[in-house]
């Protein structure tokens, strides 16, 4: 069907799919862009043409790419993603990164275009999950945002929230890890201080953005903002 709107995509296969839907819709209320843009969930290759971006969830990489070898999807993105404008949060980073370790026995097939070396559940296992405050890179990313979670996440304490602008409050479930990032033209959003060692744990690389957390599971829209304007300016 055609339309005059940013048609925004969701990838709706595993995940936590509806959290980045409605996190777009939040966004795009913020952005005051309601009107223009159209969020859709995407379960159909056929879906792709239309849209300007999309958004491939957290959950588990090694389902996708299963899914993405039964069917046209994976081979599909490799050339959309170069002209679209893409999210990749958690297994979304896994499967848009170049270089992969960890990956299940036997491989697993990649969407690819990060120039990044990433390690599967690097951060650990399930119960290793853990929660931090980012620093901001990007000043296209810096405000105040009253940061709350949701769905099954119990709600922040004042003192667990990011109190800077140039602060982010991350939530790293079963997350893979940025080993390197191999070229210049990624830029790193965010990282993760600890002992004096600064990790890399979002990045840009022209119209690829990827996220070792997830940034669905909570209230602060910064990152689905980001995205959306990228988006648009696809369009
Ligand atoms: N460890 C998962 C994987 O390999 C990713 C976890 C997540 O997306 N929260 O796909």
């Amino acid at each position: 069907m055609a339309t005059d709107k940013v048609l925004v995509g969701v990838l709706a296969i595993q995940g936590a799919f509806i959290e980045h839907v409605k996190m777009l819709g939040r966004a795009a209320k913020q952005l005051d862009c309601e009107s223009r843009v159209q969020v859709v969930e995407v379960r159909e290759p056929s879906q792709l043409a239309e849209l300007a971006g999309l958004v491939i969830p957290g959950g588990e990489s090694t389902t996708m790419s299963l899914f993405f070898g039964k069917n046209l999807f994976g081979e599909l993105l490799k050339s959309w993603t170069e002209k679209r404008a893409v999210l990749g949060t958690c297994a979304g980073l896994i499967l848009l990164s170049n270089q992969l370790e960890g990956q299940k026995e036997g491989g697993q097939a990649l969407i690819g275009g990060l120039d990044v070396t990433t390690s599967r559940n690097s951060f650990g296992r399930q119960v290793d999950s853990f929660e931090a405050t980012l620093k901001l890179a990007d000043p296209a990313l810096h405000s105040n945002q009253s940061l709350t979670t949701i769905g099954s996440h119990a709600p922040l304490t004042t003192s667990q929230c990011a109190a800077k602008p140039d602060e982010y409050h991350g939530i790293f479930l079963r997350s893979p890890r940025i080993l390197s990032v191999d070229k210049p033209e990624v830029k790193v959003l965010a990282t993760l201080e600890s002992e004096g060692k600064a990790t890399p744990v979002a990045v840009r690389q022209n119209n690829l953005m990827a996220t070792c957390f997830h940034p669905e599971l909570t209230t602060d829209t910064r990152w689905h903002c980001y995205f959306l304007k990228m988006c648009m300016k696809m369009s």
